[in-house]
């Protein structure tokens, strides 16, 4: 079952081949134009996308701005340490359990969004996220990737002045500031890749930052779902961002500066190309 959704102009789109195709259209009014809409039923996504040869495009993906493919989730979750390499770069010991904060849905943009900065703190994270598609309660780990709708990759992008001006750290809200949450640049669906062997890479200005497969998480997918499902219903359009392996920019005093360039890259999936802008005069603290 496979399929790539974006989002063109507020609109869902089916992608292939370096084209996009508006979902309305193509499902001939069948489904409507909400992203949201979109991934509550996966099967018919995978049936039309099957039948894209014989559509017309609505256009080229290279010839549009893409928004955010999931664009107002209930809810951000996001884990921290969830890489052995990560924490050792930090000196932090390896949680027992799924170190779990939240970023502001409000934080979300697309995949070639600036990211604004308002420190000279400001780090970058990539990571993969993870799309929930049918919603669930106490989901078994063997039952986790059914209610996994798509893939995106993820910027967690994360103030550090902030997130550790107050002890314990307030990962939040260092994480949450505006623009602080590219995703993209296309959801896909979870058949279509490798799933538990994905390779992601973080460049800065064409310098290789983080190069890391997703097999080396602590605690893989079907975990994280479980875990969080028997604390909270975990809702269609829920996002997971499931940490970054090691090689932020904070441990080798490599912070985000304005005009740099943040890509980061999942195999399988795409690329977020983001440029840093300076907000002067903004400091929080
Ligand atoms: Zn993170």
């Amino acid at each position: 079952m496979t399929y790539a959704l974006a989002n063109v102009d507020g609109r869902a789109a089916l992608v292939a081949d370096d084209h996009w195709y508006d979902l309305e259209a193509v499902s001939l009014g069948e489904l409507g134009s909400d992203p949201m809409a979109a991934l509550a039923d996966p099967d018919r996504l995978a049936a039309l996308t099957a039948e894209l040869g014989d559509r017309e495009p609505s256009g080229q993906l290279d010839a549009v701005q893409l928004g955010p493919p999931v664009p107002r989730p209930r809810n951000v979750y996001a884990i921290g340490l969830n890489y052995q390499a990560h924490a050792d770069e930090g000196g932090m010991e390896v949680p027992a359990n799924p170190l779990v904060f939240t970023k502001f849905p409000s934080c979300l943009v697309g995949p070639t969004a600036d990211v604004e900065l308002r420190s000279d703190a400001v780090d970058y994270e990539g990571e993969l996220v993870v799309v929930i598609g049918r919603s669930g309660k106490d989901i078994e780990p063997a039952d986790a990737w059914d209610h996994v709708v798509g893939l995106m990759v993820g910027q967690d992008v994360s103030d550090r002045a902030v997130q550790f001006a107050a002890s314990p750290p307030h990962f939040d809200l260092g994480k949450s500031f505006d623009t602080f949450g590219p995703i993209g640049p296309v959801m896909v669906s979870p058949e279509s890749v490798d799933r538990d062997h994905l390779r992601i890479v973080t460049e800065v200005n064409g310098e290789v930052r983080q190069d890391e497969t997703t097999d080396q998480m602590i605690f893989d997918v079907p975990t994280l779902v479980s875990y969080l499902s028997r604390v909270t219903t975990l809702a269609t359009g829920d996002l997971i961002f499931t940490g970054t392996p090691d090689g932020i920019g904070i441990t080798q005093g490599k912070v985000l500066a304005d005009g740099d360039v943040i890509t980061t890259r999942i195999d399988g999936i795409g690329t977020l190309t983001n440029r840093c802008v300076r907000a002067t005069d903004h400091q929080v603290c």
